[in-house]
């Protein structure tokens, strides 16, 4: 295997395949080697459903195999070290490789550790989390199981991939045990580090109803920072009156908690990291993806200081941007493609019911279709459970869509 490549992508996730597709409907010719140990390939956005108990676990995990593009070199390998003055990085086999560019894109951290007693009880005690493949299925059994008493979701103080995930699943579980009959035995409570229910005033007045609706206990502003299974017991951080954090309890019955989340630590360790940003991500022009100190490096997906909300959707509209300004770059032209900050958010609110949530980075609207998608509505339902997971496999990795 050769050591040196035109184009080196690191990270072979929704943001690197779908990347080195594009780029080779744009040029057959191009030598990419794609770097990312990850035997399987997973579609994560469908976690959601699998907590809600509405989608197969195993449907969302596939070969890496299967998706590598064709006339691309797989190295099986975890990047350690990256030396963009020589246009070079480290792997964990010790073997170094060099390149002409370089695109960054290994996803995001979850930080565990950050939430002491997390990770020793995902699974059980009644603490899940749908961020983890293997607790997803977990989450349906707590909410399935569950008949009454206090029910505890938490949000973390950092960004995070897809913001909405940690609400999303708590709508579908309120709606679930409405249907059941036993939602006024349920205290439901939502521990969440951000400041308003959602950053789009427009998307934030439906779920402000869903929230009344559901007889939910919101705590802004809290930093979630202990979970104890054994006493079933979460921890927390809140400002009182005065300014000052005082550290409160609550006790839970059923406990679904999403830990911080950071750049990976090999981000935030190299040259490549903001240093501005207490996360680490990739620094890049926020418009153009290109890095903004080494011209030859480009950044895209959860790994970057972009301040857009980290999703697939937002990775649609960075791949053809990457991909136009590296092969401006690669002739000696300037990098002109633009991406706007477009995200979108698919948050249901009840089972059959959606709202599509579509902005960018003036965090205003931006509805692809002629409906209001603030109004949570069926068609949308089926595009988050039945279209876009379709999409995904058969065509977004495949550069195509
Ligand atoms: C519960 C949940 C719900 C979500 N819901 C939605 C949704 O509804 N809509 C939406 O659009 N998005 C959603 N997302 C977010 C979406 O899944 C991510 O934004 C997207 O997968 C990010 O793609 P990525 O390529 O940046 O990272 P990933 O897809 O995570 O891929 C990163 C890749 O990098 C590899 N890698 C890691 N370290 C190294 C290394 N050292 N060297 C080489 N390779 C490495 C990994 O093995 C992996 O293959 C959700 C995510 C979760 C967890």
């Amino acid at each position: 295997m050769t050591n040196h490549y035109q184009i080196l992508i690191v990270g072979g996730g929704n943001a690197g395949l779908a990347t080195a597709a594009q780029l080779l409907r744009k040029n057959s010719n191009l030598k990419i080697g794609i770097i990312d140990p990850a035997s399987k390939h997973y579609y994560q956005p469908a976690w959601t459903l699998v907590g809600a108990g509405i989608f197969d676990i195993a449907k969302t995990e596939r070969n890496q195999a299967d998706f590598i593009p064709k006339n691309t070199t797989w190295i099986k390998e975890a990047v350690t070290e990256f030396k963009p003055n020589e246009n070079a990085l480290i792997t964990n086999a010790g073997k170094q490789y060099s390149y002409d560019y370089l695109i960054v894109c290994p996803g995001i951290q979850l930080d565990w550790a950050k939430v002491k007693g997390l990770k020793e009880n995902l699974g059980t005690n009644n603490v899940s989390c749908n961020y983890d493949f293997k607790s997803a299925p977990y989450t349906w059994e707590m909410i399935k199981n569950f008949k009454g008493g206090t029910a505890v979701f938490t949000n973390p103080t950092t960004p995070i991939k897809c913001g909405g995930a940690p609400h999303k699943i708590m709508y579908l579980a309120v709606d679930y045990w409405r249907k059941q009959g036993i939602l006024d035995k349920c205290n439901v409570h939502y521990l969440s580090g951000a400041s308003v229910i959602f950053g789009v005033k427009e998307y934030a007045a439906t779920l402000t109803e869903v929230v009344k609706k559901g007889n939910i206990k919101v705590h802004f502003g809290v930093n979630v920072n202990e979970i104890d299974g054994a006493n079933k017991t979460v921890y927390y951080l809140e400002k009182n009156a005065e300014g000052v954090e005082e550290r409160k309890e609550m006790k839970f019955d059923i406990c679904h908690a999403v830990p911080p989340q950071s750049a990976p630590d090999f981000i935030k360790a190299s040259p490549l990291a903001d240093a501005a940003s207490p996360f680490g991500y990739v620094e890049v022009n926020k418009n153009t993806l290109q890095h903004t100190r080494f011209a030859n490096v480009f950044s895209l997906g959860d790994s970057t200081n972009a301040p857009c909300s980290k999703t697939g959707a937002a990775i649609r509209k960075q791949v053809p941007v990457v991909v136009a300004n590296l092969l401006a770059v690669m002739v000696s032209q300037t990098a002109t493609a633009q991406y706007d900050g477009y995200s979108a958010c698919p948050i249901p609110t009840a089972y059959g019911k959606l709202m599509l949530a579509e902005f960018d980075y003036t965090n205003t609207p931006k509805m692809t279709f002629p409906i209001n998608q603030a109004k949570p509505n069926w068609a949308m339902w089926l595009l988050k459970t039945k279209v876009l997971p379709w999409l995904y496999w058969n065509k977004i990795l495949s550069g195509k869509a």
